[in-house]
């Protein structure tokens, strides 16, 4: 399964009244989670300025939640979201009727818990892929940038299981760029993965920086770049080692 197109429908507004994304569901991975209208709080500063004169709804703004569970009946897992809204002008309204404006809320996620999984993490990737994904999953909608840098850190971790160190004999430090092109080199057919993740790197040394505005659908194209690399590596030897043992038994392999 490739990156989870709902994550990106999440990551936009949505406008009330419009069906929210069904994203996989991160406890049973078969059911997808259905999620039901929101409930808004207004704000504070949001609700005093009501009783201005000038007041119009589209200055309504408060903080809304919303609740979603797995519709897979054997799961039925829970899901909390939380995140922010406005109130702005409807994309539904009838354009003829000009002169009566319809008003929609739009609601931003920041927060989802349990978190979606950014990508799917292969069954031979080693515990600290694992780990580096499930860290980036969880910051995915509140901090892009930490994501993007939780996606590098999962190249790095994938590189220290493979003995590429993060320091020198000599003790020095050895950058994320340092480390791709050492194991790069070590194998003739590594080049073409390597490039995916000089990819990741880069999308982390952005997310990484202060004034970092890299957003959640630009993260989510580097889980792209990284689930392919894991899809190469992991995923395609499986595949190629299940062919082999077929191909030996001249039909299943099946157990004594
Ligand atoms: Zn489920």
């Amino acid at each position: 399964m490739p990156v989870d197109p709902a994550l990106s429908g999440l990551a936009k507004t949505i406008e009330s009244g419009q069906p929210w994304p069904r994203p996989a569901c991160p406890n049973c991975q078969t059911g997808y989670i259905g999620f039901t209208s929101p409930t808004g709080d207004e704000g504070h500063d949001s609700a005093s300025a009501r009783s201005h004169p000038a007041f119009e709804p589209g200055w309504i703004s408060g903080t809304f939640v919303v609740r979603g569970q797995c519709e897979n009946p054997e799961c039925q897992q829970a899901v909390h979201g939380t995140g922010d809204y406005r109130v702005d002008y409807s994309q539904k309204s009838d354009r003829d009727d000009e002169f009566e404006y319809q008003y929609s809320s739009y609601y931003t996620v920041t927060h989802l818990h349990p978190p979606m999984l950014m990508m799917p993490i292969p069954k031979s990737a080693p515990d600290e892929v694992r780990d580096g994904v499930l860290r980036a999953s969880r910051v995915l909608f509140a901090d892009p940038g930490l994501a993007a840098t939780a996606l590098r850190a999962t190249v790095e971790r994938f590189l220290t299981s493979e003995g590429i160190s993060a320091t020198r004999s000599t003790g020095q430090f050895h950058n994320a760029h340092e480390r791709i092109k050492e194991w790069r080199d070590a194998d003739p057919n590594r080049p073409p993965v390597a490039d995916l993740f000089f990819a990741v790197k880069w999308l982390g040394n952005a997310g990484t920086h202060e004034d970092s505005d890299l957003t959640t659908i630009e993260v989510l194209d580097g889980a792209r770049v990284l689930d392919e690399a894991f899809h190469r590596l992991f995923t395609g030897p499986d595949i190629d080692a299940h062919a082999q043992t077929i191909n030996a038994a001249k039909g299943p392999s099946r157990q004594p």
